[in-house]
């Protein structure tokens, strides 16, 4: 046996997994596996948290927060911890919402815990970029109407500017494009696309809180997506997509359709029941 592998059986280890995009279902079983052996459970804010009840009881949540603007733990507290817990021999499942490495910031935590030493894995999961748009009836691609598709932030670190997103590019680019934490540059993201020659008429989508219960969908044009997204108080999360593919969900929205969508439904039972029936 091999002694570097045997250390590192015994000892702790790192799971960097991706919790969906808010459905528990839309979670892997290698996920749920993961969290079933778990120590420790560090969660994002847009992990959904009913999955955190597939840790054992024992185990220790953390929250590590990242609401915008408002973090319970900065990056460097998050790899620290994770870190720490990791070599005290502990396993620890970081849960990051959708996939780790789409906007999560997983790289970063993976770069930590290689410098550290720690063993880790990655758990991919089901990002919103795909799943959220699919959930509002829009195929990001589909034959005769976008074969290609980009994934974006809309929401820039102005200190970096080596990975500045390249607006008039992508107005000429990809044929869909789907745009995460954009809800905030509304008119801008629309401006530059505008200005790079993206068609006003270009159909446009705000797709909010996805795959919930509480998923709404706005249509727009990239003309009118500024006013529009004001008038309706668009919110985050939602993802931004825009491109023909827009139009599809005229025939293929599904998931608001179902028939108890958006009511509110009253089951009494007794405190016993209760967690059962949650
Ligand atoms: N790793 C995540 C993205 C993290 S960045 C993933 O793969 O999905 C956070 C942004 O993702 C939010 O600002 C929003 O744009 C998007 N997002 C995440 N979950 C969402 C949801 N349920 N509905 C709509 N947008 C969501």
């Amino acid at each position: 046996v091999n002694t570097n592998e045997q250390r590192s059986e015994n000892s702790g280890r790192v799971w960097l997994v991706g919790a969906g995009p808010g459905d528990p279902g839309l979670v892997t079983l290698r996920a749920v596996e993961a969290l079933a052996r778990a120590d420790v459970v560090l969660y994002d804010r847009l992990a959904n948290e009913e999955l955190l009840a597939r840790a054992p009881a024992s185990a220790l949540r953390l929250f590590a927060g990242k609401k915008p603007g408002r973090h319970a733990m900065t990056q460097d507290a998050i790899n620290a911890a994770l870190v720490e817990h990791a070599l005290a021999g502990r396993r620890v499942v970081r849960l990051k919402g959708g996939d780790p490495f789409v906007f999560g910031r997983g790289g970063e935590e993976a770069e930590a815990l290689r410098a550290a030493g720690v063993p880790f894995e990655i758990v991919p999961g089901v990002t919103s970029a795909i799943a959220g748009a699919a959930y509002a009836g829009i195929p990001v691609t589909h034959r005769e109407v976008a074969s290609s598709f980009a994934v974006v932030t809309g929401h820039e670190d102005p200190a970096r500017a080596a990975t500045r997103v390249d607006w008039a590019a992508l107005a000429q680019g990809p044929d869909t494009l789907v745009i995460l934490m954009g809800v905030g540059n509304l008119a801008e993201i629309a401006d530059r696309l505008l200005a790079g020659g993206r068609a006003a008429e270009t159909p446009a989508a705000i797709v909010e809180q996805a795959t919930t219960p509480r998923q709404r969908t706005i249509v727009a044009t990239l003309g009118s997506l500024a006013r529009v997204a004001a008038e309706q108080q668009a919110t985050s999360p939602a993802l931004l997509i825009v491109g023909e593919v827009v139009r599809l969900r005229e025939r293929l929205a599904w998931f608001e359709r179902r028939p108890l969508f958006g009511k509110r439904v009253l089951v009494t039972r007794t405190r016993e029941q209760s967690s059962g029936l949650k």
